[in-house]
């Protein structure tokens, strides 16, 4: 089983900062950093009146990105951790025995 930890969207952000696409390699999504990386250096590359305003444009998507991910990277911590009351329906440990809510004894 594919283990799920949480991860910090704010060391994202920063690590996409300072060095595009490395956030993303962070998150997990390896392909989309490298193409984040290829795309900011190819703007260097290309032209250097671009770069400024280019870096800025890709590190607020990126950003915006991230915390969508960790939105995502939240949820599936949740779901491996939590289950859902059969009664109350409100989610649980998933070792819990009793329900915190209503009690219930699973
Ligand atoms: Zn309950």
């Amino acid at each position: 089983m594919k283990q799920v930890k949480e991860k910090s969207i704010g060391l994202a952000i920063a690590l996409n900062l300072l060095l595009p696409g490395v956030g993303y390699m962070y998150m997990g999504k390896v392909i989309v950093g490298i193409g984040a990386l290829l795309l900011v250096l190819g703007t260097f590359a290309a032209r250097a009146d671009y770069v400024l305003p280019a870096w800025i444009g890709i590190n607020l998507i990126m950003a915006i990105d991230m915390l969508l991910l960790g939105k995502k990277n939240q949820k599936d911590v949740a779901s491996k951790t939590l289950k859902k009351c059969p009664r109350c329906a409100e989610m649980v440990q998933k070792e819990a025995a009793v329900c915190r809510y209503c009690n219930t004894i699973f």
